[in-house]
């Protein structure tokens, strides 16, 4: 099995600015200019522990480039992309559409950057150079429309990757699982009535976007059951994530027999993330990897490819992301999570019939997904 990687220095320097938190800084009305919630520091850190942990060594490093125009425009408005341009040629840069989503001066050409790496991931898993994969990107994408930025993202970067495989690829059913903890909202959107591309989303109930992701979106016209949605209460962890896992996005992927799965790895579900109030651990990351990784090989070839989300704890983010890429790579380092004592008790926490609830209810919704032969891309 071997493992692709893409980092570039230029995703750190996506400059988010001043804002407080997510808010931008309004002097004026009280709220201070501080440090952007979506900053380089938690993916920063997260590449160097790759590095130091020796897992760097394993990867075989992949060279990202730009996401071309064409390969853009297969996903967003040309009206989108030319405001992204835009905003990003103003010195100071501007926003990407929903007022909390900085585009910093330059930072068109790093979300280029950002959807290319994955794409570079995804042709090379398509060539067969790779098993699977981890694009560690910023900005992010899974929040962002055809039309408009939101959410701290600007493109989204695994829709342009799932059109580039069906389009150049010949990789013709897509599978995109997202985990961050919040709505994949903008990629079920662009794929809602497509029964070519499979979503599944596992997050917080209306955390983000608000009232979105409820398990009634369930995809329409030719692509009615295929958007899956598993709208967790707050406070689901271990076991509650687990258990969607098997009950809803493993048979899911089972029944819609991917061609390729993506993968939304935010990692802001863990118990220390300050955007959002789930109680995942390392462990839980590894786990559900697991899972995955072993449906990709029943299914594709092993061809499991993921973005980097969310994931806003500069110190946990690192090692929840290391135990994914470990459980990606088959192999573990000298590095264990240091606050394994510390969570241990969040991961003991029982699955609650609340949470259950929703999960028996988004599993129900599984044999609505057939499979079907689909011999032609859109
Ligand atoms: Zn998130």
């Amino acid at each position: 099995m071997t493992t692709g990687y893409v980092f570039h220095p230029e995703y750190l320097w996506h400059d988010t600015g001043t804002s407080a938190g997510l808010l931008p800084a309004n002097p004026t009305a009280g709220v201070q200019p501080a440090v952007h919630i979506e900053n380089p520091e938690a993916k920063r850190r997260t590449h160097e522990l790759i590095h130091v942990s020796g897992l760097l060594g394993e990867l075989t490093v992949i060279e990202p480039r730009r996401a071309t125009m064409t390969e853009l425009l297969r996903v967003h408005t040309p009206a989108h992309v030319q405001h992204i341009r835009t905003q990003s040629d103003l010195r100071q840069g501007g926003d990407a559409g929903d007022g909390f989503s900085p585009v910093g001066h330059g930072s068109y050409d790093i979300a280029r950057l950002a959807a290319g790496g994955l794409i570079a991931l995804v042709n090379a898993a398509a060539q067969g150079d790779i098993t699977n994969g981890y694009a560690l990107t910023r900005p992010p994408g899974h929040h962002a429309t055809a039309d408009t930025g939101m959410g701290f993202c600007l493109f989204n970067n695994i829709a342009i990757a799932a059109r580039h495989a069906q389009t150049t690829l010949g990789l013709t059913r897509i599978a995109i699982v997202d985990w961050d903890a919040h709505h994949g909202n903008g990629t079920q959107a662009i794929f809602y009535t497509d029964p070519t591309v499979l979503t599944i989303s596992l997050h917080q109930a209306n955390c983000f976007p608000p009232d979105s992701g409820w398990t009634h979106e369930n995809g329409a016209a030719d692509g009615a059951g295929y958007a899956l949605n598993v709208p967790l209460p707050p406070g689901s962890g271990h076991a509650a994530y687990l258990h969607a896992m098997h009950q809803v996005v493993i048979p899911a992927l089972d029944r819609f027999a991917p061609d390729l799965i993506l993968l939304a790895n935010g990692v802001d579900a863990n118990v220390f993330d300050p955007m959002a109030r789930q109680m995942l651990t390392a462990t839980s990351y590894r786990e559900m990897t697991s899972l995955l990784v072993d449906a990709a090989d029943r299914l594709c070839h092993g061809r499991l490819i993921a973005a980097h989300e969310g994931g806003y704890s500069p110190f946990y983010t690192p090692y929840c992301a290391l135990a994914f890429l470990e459980e990606l790579t088959g192999t573990t380092t000298r590095v264990t999570d240091p606050y394994a004592a510390v969570v241990a008790g969040y991961t003991a926490e029982p699955l609650r019939a609340h949470q259950q609830a929703v999960i028996d209810e988004a599993a129900h919704l599984v044999p609505r997904i057939g499979k079907r032969e689909i011999t032609t891309a859109p």
